[in-house]
């Protein structure tokens, strides 16, 4: 089956569908508004994940909120229309700021980071909604929270984020009427309730860089322990068949943005499961989109569940790799 691959760039106007007319999204993940150009030049349909901490990153002092309002709306309007899926501040964990004085914690992947950081220093994250809302006429936005582990941590930051938006409005400062709020899933405990969000959320991220290493309690950046990062893991296959079914059956979408979206032997195993958007970086697209067009819909699904009840990641792996050679 993927013997029969056509050259990368023919690949680049083209929608993103399988062999029996399935269509899913591929989109991109950035860093910064200059990463669009890798983005046209890949074929990227949206933005699936901006990190918007390289922004407060290699800095001496928080980017003002007309310096974020300024990329925002540059990453909005570059990508005209198409969805762009923007995350609110993710530091800590391994990414610090010089100027944001923090505790030095024994977990810092396991402490105060991201949205956590945020519902308790509210005027960084105010900033930033504000910047993100009044960008928001320029285009598809789409905010996304990190690191959600509990329904009350995105309650509050959604309550945050209507206050915020409600100070503009009185202000007379537009803003786009629909607005999709959505979470990354990377904490165990959220994709286990996925059902339960799912009746709150818009959509669905599954975040698997960090949804592996705290499933499978192996810290991401110690290579001692590397050989736990396994993403065809049936424990991971399992959590994240969770999201998407949960997702489904409430009409949302699921989506991923983790490093799992662009690994070939993913894909098969994860159109099979009905993701919906698979965002990766911008050289992965192409390859993905050529792969993805040579699987059938109704074949992966047999696939998936196949491989949901085997019993190891290699054994996941070869199952997929075999079925390809098919
Ligand atoms: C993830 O955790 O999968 C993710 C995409 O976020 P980051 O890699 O920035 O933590
Ligand atoms: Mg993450």
């Amino acid at each position: 089956m993927l013997g029969k691959k056509l050259s990368g760039r023919s690949w680049l106007m083209k929608k993103t569908v399988t062999n029996d007319g399935h269509h899913v999204e591929l989109a991109a993940n950035i860093g910064t508004p200059k990463d669009l150009e890798g983005v046209h030049q890949n074929g990227g349909e949206g933005i699936g994940l901006y990190r918007t901490e390289f922004l407060y990153m290699g800095r001496n002092d928080f980017p003002s909120e007309e310096e974020q309002f300024e990329a925002y709306k540059a990453v909005l309007e570059g990508m005209s229309g198409k969805p762009v899926v923007v995350r609110t501040l993710d530091i800590g964990g391994d990414k610090e700021l010089p100027y944001l004085e923090l505790p030095k914690e024994m977990n810092p992947f396991l402490g105060y980071r991201a949205i956590r950081l945020c519902l308790n220093e509210q005027e960084i994250f105010r900033t930033q909604l504000r910047a993100l809302l009044r960008a928001s006429i320029y285009g598809d936005l789409k905010i996304m929270f990190p690191m959600i582990a509990t329904l009350a941590e995105f309650r509050e930051a959604k309550a945050v984020l209507a206050e915020v938006r409600q100070e503009l409005l009185d202000n007379g400062i537009q803003v786009a009427e629909k607005i999709e709020v959505g979470i990354m899933v990377e904490i165990p405990s959220t994709a286990v309730m996925a059902d339960i969000f799912a009746k709150e959320v818009d959509f669905f991220s599954i975040g698997t860089n960090d949804l592996i290493q705290y499933t499978m309690a192996a810290d991401r950046m110690n290579e001692r322990v590397s050989y736990l990062y396994q993403p065809y893991n049936p424990a991971i296959l399992r959590l994240v068949k969770m999201v998407i079914d949960a997702a489904h059956k409430e009409g949302k979408w699921a989506g991923m943005c983790g490093e799992m979206a662009g690994d070939e032997v993913a894909i098969p195993i994860l159109i099979g499961l009905g993701l919906d958007e698979f965002s990766m970086s911008a050289t992965s697209i192409l390859k993905a989109r050529s792969l993805i067009s040579q699987l059938s819909l109704e074949e992966m699904k047999k696939l998936s569940q196949e491989v949901l009840g085997l019993d190891t990641n290699d054994n996941v792996k070869e199952a997929v790799v075999n079925a390809l050679k098919k």
